[in-house]
């Protein structure tokens, strides 16, 4: 995908996000919005920087740039968020775009992608933006009402209660 559809991309699933974390459509959605969007955002737009500096879609486009994000605001106390962004831009590389990304780059330089992604320049590429944003949300909704629930039955049949 271009730089049009990451933004677009990032801002859709922020808003999700706001919503699915802060439920009640009043300021602190709107915060919450922004606390994430801007990073989210970002770390986005941060993988294609490999156009300039590296091989496109491979040294910026890779699992350990997502492990690194994902680790550094444990290890520096900053950066939060970012990750998100970068997730966002390979699963939309991925899913979305015909060219797939070296998710295991360095080592092994094979691009990986999903075979019903379109070109870059299709007309269809903002539709399929969209749709991988929706799918995202239905995931990171399960994530965020789904799998704490889960994991508190677990909890009480483990101790028996
Ligand atoms: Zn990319």
């Amino acid at each position: 995908m271009n730089k049009r559809g990451h933004v677009l991309n990032a801002i859709l699933l922020s808003i999700g996000l706001g919503y699915l974390l802060e439920p009640a459509g009043d300021l602190g959605t709107f915060e919450t919005i922004i606390a994430i969007g801007i990073p989210v955002t970002l770390g986005a737009l941060f993988p294609d920087v490999d156009t300039a500096f590296g091989k496109h879609r491979k040294t910026l486009h890779n699992l350990p740039i997502l492990v690194g994000f994902f680790a550094f605001p444990a290890l520096f106390g900053n950066l939060e968020y970012v990750w998100i962004g970068i997730l966002t831009h390979y699963a939309l590389d991925v899913a979305g775009s015909k060219r797939g990304i070296a998710l295991f780059y360095p080592v092994w330089k094979k691009e990986f992608g999903l075979p019903f992604g379109v070109t870059v320049s299709s007309k269809r590429a903002d539709l399929v933006t969209v749709l991988v944003t929706v799918v995202e949300l239905v995931l990171a909704a399960a994530i965020i009402y789904e799998l704490p629930q889960y994991g508190l039955e677990m909890g009480r049949q483990a101790i028996g209660i």
